[in-house]
């Protein structure tokens, strides 16, 4: 038994801890949770908890659906929406075939894979979500246009708002697990907010992720209200995305930085840009899994249509930020595809996989964008060659079922499993007939 594990069942003592929740991420990005009680953990540490996987989206077939749910010490913490003494605790875990080796059907697997291939090559890969989402005056009615919470827009202060009593709440309560936030304000649309972790490598962001969602809802819920990261609830309002910043470390060296380059960004940087645009259109169907996540995308309001990067540029898909002329060691690109109901192990993975394609065969940057690409006509688009992001999940689908990089990153398994399921769900939703088609329909045909 390591460090970890010691640290792990001494505090089970010290904190009084009744329950310890398992979790890991089904390939959807839904965070699964079993329960064990403190004596089950030293087992469970050596050899983990079966489960059958086959009732799991994605894991397994049901003739092959025994799997172990192994806890990851370094990820211990106590629950705080639980009370304390007697007090629940929660551990990611890594899921494992009878035979010890890792399920390919594990997103956090997958997300491990890839940063172990980028560490082969001496990089760290670090990421900074903002993520933003809405708050609803209650839980979701079926056919009823939710009601958010308040009226205020972006940056607004203003007097006994239910948006920063929700953030102070949600915030103490991330700090309490170890999660460390940025920054949080009120975003442009009614009801809306952001809240942005600080850097960290990406597994560890990934589970902040995970964590956070069930934070945000925790809170919602124990004050009467409702929260989601449903990337466009309403027509006209802005959408939620989770715009991530990401760079890339050789030991302690930004490999994004160089002194005297134009926005100090190295080659490497540059590079790795080129990837993420040149492979966008394939991996959009997991930064952007849902029907819905192409509504958020097609009506500007900052969240990207068009495949470009720019410089202080927020139409652009990729934006090299420039606060401070000193950068240095925060030097960093903010990619505004991905949105906040992805699963950040599979969304890490893909970007990272894209943005290494592009050092390992050294792309060409292409030009900046240095105008409003929204404003731009189809010709002048063109023109510059700047080309679309997919405009629904359908033509997502159909790009990346021939993509080798997304097959390679996923692996077969989750390749093929996610791909269906993504089909399925365009199936289902284009035999819809929506109040939209009745009510421009109905007066006149
Ligand atoms: N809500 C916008 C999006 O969906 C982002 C707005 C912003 O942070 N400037 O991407
Ligand atoms: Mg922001
Ligand atoms: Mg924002
Ligand atoms: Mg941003």
């Amino acid at each position: 038994m390591g460090k970890q594990e010691d640290f792990v069942l001494r505090s089970l003592e010290e904190r009084d801890v009744r329950f310890v929740r398992l979790w890991f991420t089904d390939v959807l990005g839904f965070l699964k949770s079993v329960a064990v009680a403190p004596a089950e953990l030293e087992g469970a540490f050596a050899e983990g908890i079966g489960f059958d996987g086959s009732a799991i989206e994605g894991f397994a077939r049901v003739y092959e659906a025994d799997m172990l749910a192994k806890p990851d010490p370094s990820t211990f913490q106590i629950l705080p929406w639980r009370g304390e003494g007697p007090s629940t605790a929660r551990m990611f875990c890594d899921i494992e075939m009878p035979d010890g080796s890792p399920s390919y059907a594990d997103p956090r697997h997958v997300l491990k894979r890839t940063l172990s291939k980028a560490a082969d090559r001496g990089f760290t890969f670090y990421t900074h979500p903002e993520i933003e989402f809405y708050l609803f005056k209650n839980a979701p009615e079926a056919g009823e246009e939710p009601v958010p919470v308040d009226r205020s827009g972006y940056f607004d202060h203003t007097a006994q708002s239910k948006g920063a009593d929700f953030r102070r709440e949600a915030i103490t309560m991330l700090e309490s697990m170890g999660i460390s936030v940025e920054f949080s304000h009120h975003e442009a649309g009614p009801g809306q907010q952001e809240i942005d972790l600080r850097y960290a490598d990406a597994l560890t962001t990934a589970d902040n992720i995970m964590t956070f969602r069930t934070v945000i809802r925790e809170v919602a819920l124990g004050q009467g209200i409702w929260a989601t990261f449903m990337p466009k609830p309403f027509t006209t309002h802005p959408g939620s995305g989770m715009h991530t910043h990401v760079s890339l470390f050789e030991g302690d060296q930004n490999a994004f930085y160089e002194p005297g380059a134009q926005y100090q960004l190295s080659r490497t940087g540059r590079q790795f840009i080129a990837g993420v645009l040149h492979h966008a259109r394939e991996i959009s169907v997991v930064t952007n899994q849902w029907v819905n996540s192409y509504k958020r995308m097609m009506f500007g309001g900052e969240a990207p249509s068009y495949i470009c990067w720019g410089h202080n540029n927020r139409s652009a898909m990729v934006r090299v930020p420039m606060y401070k002329p000193n950068k240095g060691q925060s030097t960093r690109v903010e990619l505004r595809t991905i949105d906040a109901a992805c699963n950040p192990y599979l969304a890490f993975a893909a970007v990272l996989a894209a943005g290494m394609k592009g050092i390992e065969e050294e792309y060409e940057l292409p030009r900046e964008a240095e105008d409003d690409v929204w404003s731009l006509t189809e010709r002048e688009r063109t023109a510059l060659g700047i080309e679309p992001l997919p405009k629904n999940l359908n033509e997502a689908i159909t790009i990346a079922e021939s993509s080798e990089l997304l097959a390679e990153t996923l692996g077969e398994q989750v390749f093929d499993y996610f791909l269906r399921n993504k089909r399925a769900e365009w199936d289902e939703y284009r035999g819809q007939v929506s109040a939209f088609e009745r009510d421009r329909m109905l007066p006149v045909l």
